[in-house]
């Protein structure tokens, strides 16, 4: 269509995974949390009020900040919120890597957005494939010619998670290097190690966030990004180059009361980690390859039938999980963990499907 520009004509979108209308499936496909948020949410939402809509929200999501930054030990200035953690990570792509200058850095397997962003704001990239255990190759990473590194901790789609001290060391060999390193810890909370503290040690170290996981809020697109204030600046210069409200006000309300309570995020947390290893040592008993996970998923394959043939039977017994026809992830499927229950209709579906 002679109206569009070459970039909307070229561009491979990232494809979310899908959210169908068509009948109600267990849905097991895009690592929502199965329990809903904290209390304090829907509380938080029966008192709004509505008439404050009128007005902007505020631009720079203040008071969101601050209730981060008293949850994760740090200062407002050390903290960028973003519409998703999804906006945060894209604007992080023109923060800190020029336009056909030095690439990005990050592995073959991983979360497939990285690629997306680097190829709208036409930043290259240096792709290293994960060692054969699906784990990262840091010092292939660090051998690279780069600017940077996009880590993933826990790994998407593979959930395998890196300790803190790992972490620490990789981001020290990067410092010295003079290159940034954007740890992407979505799903950290499963896990419990994330880097937020020794982002007061390393300038170079900035770590995102999100509301979607941990704290059951998908539905109100939030996540944020914790670094030195000269990075945090910078996101804030980009945010501001495209809209200077991504999080409403309703969202910043919502968001800061679910921050707050710890507690009850840490409870959900455990039951679905517990869910994590009881659903994940089932797999193991029923033949299928499966990696040690620190998040709400778990990726299984390697069994007689493909990842395709898998998720299609499935989704015949209403059973939703992710799917990729790509190398390597063709014979897996990345399964959320879900209520006890879910999980034992999956486990039940699959058993049969085998059979
Ligand atoms: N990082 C990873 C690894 C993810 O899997 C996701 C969820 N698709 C995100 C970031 C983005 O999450 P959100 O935009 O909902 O914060």
């Amino acid at each position: 269509m002679q109206y569009l520009s070459r970039r909307s004509l070229n561009i491979a979108p990232y494809t979310a995974g899908e959210q169908p209308k068509e009948r109600t499936y267990i849905k097991l496909n895009t690592n929502e949390n199965p329990y809903p948020p904290s209390p304090r949410v829907q509380e938080v939402l029966r008192a709004f009020d509505a008439g404050t809509l009128r007005l902007y929200p505020r631009p720079d999501a203040d008071g969101l900040r601050e209730a981060i930054a008293r949850a994760e030990g740090v200062k407002p200035q050390n903290v960028f919120c973003g519409n998703g953690s999804d906006e945060v990570l894209a604007l992080s792509f023109p923060a800190f890597f020029d336009e056909g200058g030095l690439p990005a850095c990050f592995a073959n397997l991983t979360y497939s957005f990285y690629e997306v962003f680097a190829s709208f704001f036409g930043v290259n990239t240096h792709i290293v494939p994960l060692l054969e255990d699906f784990s990262f190759d840091l010092s292939a990473m660090l051998a690279a010619d780069c600017k940077g590194y996009y880590l993933c901790n826990p790994n998407a789609p593979t959930g395998i998670a890196l300790p803190r001290e790992t972490v620490e060391a990789f981001v020290s060999k990067a410092r010295e290097k003079g290159r940034i390193v954007i740890a992407d810890e979505a799903y950290m909370d499963f896990f419990g190690e994330s880097a937020v503290p020794l982002t007061k040690s390393y300038d170079n170290l900035l770590v995102v966030k999100t509301f979607s996981k941990s704290y059951s809020l998908a539905g109100i697109r939030c996540g944020y990004a914790v670094g030195d204030t000269g990075l945090i600046s910078a996101l804030f210069r980009m945010k501001d180059c495209f809209n200077s409200y991504p999080v409403d006000a309703v969202c910043q309300a919502v968001c800061a009361a679910a921050v707050e309570d710890k507690d009850y995020r840490e409870k959900t947390c455990t039951l679905v980690k517990t869910e994590r290893e009881r659903v994940r040592s089932e797999l193991l008993s029923l033949g299928f390859t499966v990696p040690k996970s620190g998040a709400n998923f778990l990726f299984a394959g390697r069994v007689i039938l493909s990842g395709e043939e898998l998720y299609s039977a499935l989704k015949r017994e209403g059973v939703l999980v992710r799917f990729w026809n790509k190398p390597i992830l063709k014979d897996f499927l990345r399964i959320t963990v879900g209520t006890p229950s879910e999980n034992d209709a999956l486990l039940e579906k699959l058993k049969e499907i085998l059979r």
